[in-house]
């Protein structure tokens, strides 16, 4: 495999002019985005948009005037564009809050919440996966552009370009994945798999606050200064980790995707061009306490395993709201949903937790319920991440 090259551009701020001055420097710096994208080409860009929703300031989503400057730059080229993420939200428009919506409206591209419009079975034939559910707005597209977050995280110790891709399968089969691999690892082998399934032609990083502490959603904006860019994920997680001072090698998606010829996770094989990495280096970078420290490895995976499994939400039909129109059972992508006396019902062993029913019924007759344990453990989350900000 040919040494790939990374950009890295500095900028401070998220200020309209300048980062697309920045966005524009670090494209033209891997080749120019004209020699990479085909004009008139059906692009998918996949942002990092976790849930619940939140405001940028949060630094949990890709800043949504990065995303706003990379579209316009994609604009310009006469492209069929569509912006998406899988999310859950208790409010109607999961992207209103985030200000993706206004955003991408202002744009005049099309935002799509991706259970909006299902998942389709494919074979992965990866390390862990066989099988998997993915958007088929990613397998219908012939681009896909990959906007990550530079952040840290609780289980990975990292997050970025090749964990992004685990939005484009539905949110119940995360939870699900969450609880079935365990051990990093492993889970890590399995988010590999899913990023195989979709490799991304161009990635890039919004890296200007990035955050640090107890990613992926509860740790603390950074300032970074950078954005990095290159047709290789796996590289650009590489040069973004250790721009945050984690050694590339110990962060198995990196490590695994670099294994298996997806992209190349090692510095000394990357071609850097802009900023070198000790110049924009950032000193005493918060790793995320529990990923890296004993806390994690003391708790037994059996009982781990038993928390995941009572924090997954399960669809359950309100019969009387159920007017039996079939939406639910013509988008369940495992056949769960069956008419049953003149309204649907769920058959939770069928079930991948992927809330395409939740997502479509009109009639508000589907709630997500949660088991008891699980609702102790959210609670007690909230509560530990008050006593943090409170003492921490
Ligand atoms: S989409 Fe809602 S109203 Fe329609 S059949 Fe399903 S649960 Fe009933
Ligand atoms: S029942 Fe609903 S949540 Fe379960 S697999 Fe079908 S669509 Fe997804």
């Amino acid at each position: 495999m040919q040494n790939p090259k990374v950009s890295v551009v500095r900028l401070a701020s998220y200020k309209n002019e300048e980062l697309h001055k920045a966005l524009k420097k670090s494209l033209t710096l891997i080749g120019g985005l004209e020699n990479i994208i085909k004009p008139c080409s059906k692009v998918f860009v996949k942002i990092n948009h976790l849930s619940p929703p939140s405001l940028p300031e949060k630094s949990i989503v890709t800043h949504p005037v990065f995303t706003s400057e990379v579209l316009c730059l994609l604009k310009e080229l006469n492209l069929k564009i569509t912006v998406g993420d899988d999310i859950q939200s208790k409010e109607k428009d999961g992207f209103f809050l985030s200000g993706y919506r206004k955003a991408c409206n202002d744009l005049g591209i099309r935002l799509v919440n991706l259970k909006e419009t299902g998942f389709r079975e494919i074979n992965c034939n990866g390390q862990v996966l066989k099988k998997t559910f993915i958007s088929p707005l990613l397998l219908e597209a012939d681009f896909v552009l990959n906007l990550p977050k530079l952040k840290t995280h609780s289980f990975t110790v990292f997050t970025g370009a090749v964990k992004n891709m685990f939005g484009i399968i539905p949110y119940g089969l995360r939870l699900n994945y969450h609880r079935q691999f365990t051990r990093v690892d492993v889970f890590s082998q399995m988010l590999v798999d899913i990023f195989s399934c979709a490799p991304p032609h161009l990635t890039i990083m919004d890296g200007i606050v990035a955050m640090e502490g107890e990613g992926p959603s509860t740790g603390n904006p950074r300032k970074v200064g950078v954005i990095l860019a290159s047709q290789d994920a796996v590289a650009v997680d590489a040069v973004a980790s250790k721009i945050v001072g984690i050694n590339p090698k110990n962060i198995d998606t990196t490590f695994n995707a670099h294994e298996r010829g997806l992209g190349i996770g090692v510095i000394e094989k990357i071609e850097i061009a802009g900023e070198k990495i000790h110049d924009v280096a950032v000193r005493n970078f918060k790793h995320s306490a529990v990923a890296t420290g004993i806390m994690r490895r003391k708790i037994p995976q059996s009982l781990y395993a038993h928390i995941q499994e009572h924090l997954i939400l399960t669809p359950e039909v309100n019969k009387k709201k159920c007017t039996a129109c079939m939406e639910c059972i013509e988008i369940c992508p495992r056949g769960a949903v069956k008419l049953d006396q003149d309204s649907a019902r769920v058959n939770k062993t069928l079930c991948i937790h992927c809330m395409c029913c939740h997502e479509v019924c009109r009639f508000f007759a589907i709630k997500l319920k949660q088991r008891p344990l699980g609702r102790i453990v959210r609670a007690s989350e909230v509560l530990y991440k008050k006593i943090m900000t409170l003492f921490g």
